[in-house]
């Protein structure tokens, strides 16, 4: 009943051999001729290009990342738009320069509503049709345009609010040590140089005291 263009239902779910699923880089909210409060949940792919950082490199995986995209028409002839999904860059470790994934949720909204109180340059034949249709120039949200979502620029965007300023490999990465550079994730926390005892000495001498 529905003409859908950009949207391929079953591809999220098969996997061929060497196949990857088909990506989906826009898609045509208004093909899907919701009516107002109607929604849809749509899983798709979306291949998000690498993020250059601190002159390095970061893939981002899975690739193309699998994306949920719920879309409900609002009744203001808009859209509410919910996007979620799981991705990881992958890279050097700021701090300790090891092999990094570090993964990022991502849970974002948007909302794409006509403004209704402009009145836009209907062209001459075109009359009511920005008012059935979702269409034209008066959607608000940067991502979508004429009923056409950018999925792939959300998705990007989405993910790089969600990347800190340092990619580590782990939230307590310790590091390389400031004075021999040894990668202190491996070396332990006995690693140490002559300036600064280790407190657990102190503890034990405790010990055999009591
Ligand atoms: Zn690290
Ligand atoms: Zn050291």
């Amino acid at each position: 009943m529905i003409a859908v263009s950009a949207w391929a239902p079953h591809a999220a779910a098969v996997k061929l051999d060497g196949m990857s699923p088909l990506r989906t880089d826009t898609f045509d909210l208004g093909g899907l001729r919701l009516t107002s409060g109607e929604g849809r949940r749509l899983d798709l792919h979306v291949a998000i290009e690498p993020f250059s950082l601190a002159g390095e490199s970061y893939p981002v995986r899975p690739e193309p990342v699998p994306v949920r995209l719920d879309i409900s028409r609002t009744t203001g002839d808009g859209y509410a738009l919910r996007l979620r999904f799981d991705a990881s860059l992958t890279g050097p470790c700021m701090r300790c320069l090891e092999p990094a994934e570090p993964q990022f949720t991502v849970d974002v909204r948007e909302v794409s509503q006509p403004t209704d109180h402009r009145v836009s340059p209907v062209a001459p034949g075109a009359r009511g049709r920005a008012k059935r249709e979702d269409s034209d120039d008066e959607l608000t949200s940067p991502y979508v345009e004429d009923g056409v979502l950018n999925l792939r620029a959300w998705a990007r965007d989405a993910l790089a609010l969600s990347v800190p300023a340092n990619l580590l490999c782990r939230p307590d990465c310790a590091g390389l040590c400031p004075v021999c550079g040894a990668n202190l994730n491996d070396a332990g926390a006995e690693h140490q140089h002559e300036q600064a005892p280790d407190p657990r000495w102190a503890a034990l001498s405790e010990l055999r005291f009591e």
